[in-house]
């Protein structure tokens, strides 16, 4: 399962629980400890399963492999085959990489992109290379 789902299920419950006890409290300076203990780290909770929800569907948007393009930590020890210059793609990914991008790593079919692209070359500059994609138009 996705751990942002987990993550949200975890704040909806502190939320139920939370506000649970806060309908058992008369008044509201009885209520507000729960609101403090369990309302508000559950709805962080949730805002954070959501952020992660989103993330990871950004990532699967990205189209590479896995959903893993887009996602930091992608940076493999294996060689590189001495790209350097150059915008490059991946044949099933979505953004344009610099060639010492650590998401190329062990991705023998990566291609190199013309900066005068045709169109059919991906247009997204990649966020953890960051390519200058200013000198491609
Ligand atoms: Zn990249």
């Amino acid at each position: 399962m996705d751990v942002g789902w987990v993550v949200a299920a975890v704040g909806i419950g502190m939320d139920v629980v939370g506000w649970y006890q806060i309908s058992g409290q008369p008044t509201e300076a009885q209520q507000l400890p729960y609101l403090a203990s369990a309302t508000i780290p559950g709805a962080a909770l949730i805002v954070a399963g959501a952020v992660l929800i989103a993330a990871r569907r950004r990532a699967e948007q990205g189209g590479s492999r896995g959903g893993i393009e887009g996602l930091a930590g992608a940076g493999s020890t294996q060689a590189r085959s001495g790209r350097r210059d150059g915008l490059w793609a991946l044949p099933d990914g979505s953004y344009l990489h610099r060639g010492d991008c650590p998401l190329l790593d062990g991705k023998p079919e990566a291609f190199e992109v013309s900066r005068d692209a045709d169109g059919s070359a991906p247009s997204r500059a990649c966020p953890i290379c960051e390519p200058d994609l200013v000198s491609a138009a």
